[in-house]
């Protein structure tokens, strides 16, 4: 069975992107448009991992953490936050609030799939 990644991103454009890398290097994948559609996909999918994007409308990445940290159920679910350049103290606020990892906009594939592999070892 592939391993599961939930991509939760509001850009659609980024999303696709994501998605098509990670399809393409083996894992299985579900997509969330936003924190609050996030956190539901985050207990129905039972992903391995989560990529997270922190600026979201309705409920952003740092509520997504904080709402994961609540639940036994999920919260040992590792996650890898996406921050825009420039964005350090974002980086520094995420990791405190539990993320294990910070890919910074614009990432090239193959930073994105080393980053999984990293958290979740290979597809399959
Ligand atoms: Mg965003």
């Amino acid at each position: 069975m592939s391993k599961k990644v939930l991509v939760v991103d509001d850009s659609p454009v980024l999303r696709n992107i994501i998605v098509f890398n990670l399809k393409k290097a083996g894992y299985e994948i579900q997509q969330a448009v936003d924190g609050v559609d996030g956190i539901e996909k985050i207990r129905e999918f039972k992903p391995d991992m989560i990529v997270l994007d922190i600026m979201m409308p309705r409920l952003d990445g740092f509520g997504v953490l904080m709402e994961k940290s609540k639940d036994d159920a999920i919260k040992s679910i590792p996650v890898i936050i996406l921050t825009a350049k420039g964005g350090e103290e974002d980086k520094d606020k995420a990791i405190s609030l539990g993320a294990l990892g910070v890919l910074t906009k614009p990432f090239s594939p193959k930073q994105l799939i080393s980053s999984v592999k990293e958290v979740i070892g290979d597809a399959s």
